[in-house]
């Protein structure tokens, strides 16, 4: 199988000040041709260190893809790395200069003397057309491997992977295929997932299961490789099944679905309204519940009760009731959401109380203590949860936990 190899050159990169976002756009569209991505490898822009990554991702996969440096500055060096690295002088190509005297005439622009070396390539290399700046990409065959650079520029880089390298790519790999299937779980941690799925986690299967944790959701990837897309397909599908039975309801859906879309789609399907009085929360679950287009049929109100007079006198919380067992208790949450429920005339209620930290924390009620209450005409349920993380992973993992108990509160 034929695998790829990406090299992300720039000192902005190792120093924090650009994300690289171009190994991660080139990650996604090899997988989606069926390239897997054997490694990737950022470095500053100097010439060894350049050549000694060259030497290092050619060992690693047969396509070996570098971006950055290519442009026109002193500190751009990957063109003579590259001619370095493949033993080849750089030439002078008089028609890339013109295609560069070109971009700058037709914006009424003198070119710049510096630029004049844009329009060099290593001997034997080929130039890729860059129709969005100066810098041309540099395409190359070495010991039977192909080694592309093209330019940092995010946007330019898109546009030549996409017209000059993809199709090169797809003809190197005609009967080679890898789809992706994310399945979506949430109500257990990754290592309990993980236990459940047993051998099916094991490396070197086919299809392979990877495991993603985030915000209380684990993400599955079920990555299957066969000779054509039909035939990963039906890998994919078989595997889904297997995985769905060992993790039951533990799976809310796939892809790029989040809680926040199926419990609304499950919602309207029923025609069924919901109401929210968020505490530490602060409207993170409005938030997500909103954030799908068509949320006005399900979603009625949402309260911010984050002080005491607010749930006593937005939504009816007695003051007796947090004065005895404190605003970050089963009670409250209970009352919150009975409160929401009635106020709106929804048919169900979210109401949330916790302390997301870091301070207000005691003994008996230490940070990350929270409490969700999901309440419908037939039944009330708490959950008392002990979160770990910071105030942001707390309330975001609040959240999530109230989506699920509202997602397996809804009648099957
Ligand atoms: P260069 O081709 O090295 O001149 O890069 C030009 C610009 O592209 C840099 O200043 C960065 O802002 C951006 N850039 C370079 N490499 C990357 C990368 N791997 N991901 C995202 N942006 C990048
Ligand atoms: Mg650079």
């Amino acid at each position: 199988m034929k695998k790829a190899s990406i090299v992300s050159i720039g000192n902005e990169l190792l120093s924090g000040q650009t994300v690289d976002t171009n190994a991660a756009h080139l990650s996604r569209e090899l997988l989606a041709i069926g390239m897997p991505v054997a490694s990737s490898y950022t470095v500053a822009d100097e010439i060894a260190v350049i050549v000694r990554a060259l030497n290092l991702a050619g060992g690693d996969a047969d396509i070996i893809l570098a971006t950055g440096g290519l442009g026109p500055t002193d500190d751009d060096l990957t063109r003579q790395a590259f001619a370095e690295f493949l033993g080849a002088e750089l030439q002078m190509h008089e028609e890339l200069l013109q295609k560069m005297q070109g971009f700058f005439a037709r914006r009424n622009l003198q070119m710049p003397e510096k630029n004049r070396i844009q329009a060099y390539i290593p001997a034997g290399a080929k130039a890729l057309p860059n129709n969005r700046g100066t810098a041309p990409g540099i395409i190359a065959e070495a010991d039977t491997k192909v080694f592309v650079a093209m330019p940092g520029v995010p946007s330019e880089m898109k546009q030549m992977f996409a017209e000059s390298v993809l199709p090169k790519l797809r003809q190197l790999i005609p009967d080679q295929a890898v789809v992706v299937r994310k399945l979506r779980c949430c109500g257990a941690g990754e290592s309990i997932i993980a236990e459940m799925l047993g051998e099916l986690m094991q490396r070197g299967r086919n299809p392979l299961i990877n495991c993603t944790p985030e915000s209380g959701i684990v993400t599955l990837h079920i990555i299957a490789t066969a000779g054509s897309g039909d035939e990963a397909q039906q890998l994919v599908e078989n595997s889904e099944k297997l995985l769905r039975n060992v993790l039951g309801d533990l799976v809310y859906g796939t892809d790029g679905q989040t809680l926040a879309d199926v419990v609304g789609l499950e919602l309207a399907r029923r025609g069924k309204t919901i109401a929210l009085a968020e505490s530490c929360t602060g409207g993170l679950l409005a938030k997500l519940l909103t954030d799908a287009s068509g949320a006005s049929k399900y979603f009625t109100h949402g309260w911010v009760t984050y002080s005491n007079k607010a749930k006593i006198g937005e939504i009816g919380v007695p003051a007796d009731l947090i004065e005895k067992h404190g605003a970050v208790s089963e009670a409250v949450a209970r009352a919150m959401a009975r409160g929401a429920r009635e106020k709106a005339c929804a048919d169900y209620a979210i109401g949330i109380t916790g302390t997301a930290g870091p301070s207000g924390g005691t003994e008996q009620k230490p940070v990350g203590l929270v409490y969700i209450c999901v309440d419908s005409n037939d039944e009330s349920q708490v959950r008392r949860c002990q979160l770990s993380g910071d105030r942001g992973s707390v309330r975001r993992r609040t959240a999530q936990t109230a989506l699920n108990l509202l997602r397996l509160q809804l009648p099957h």
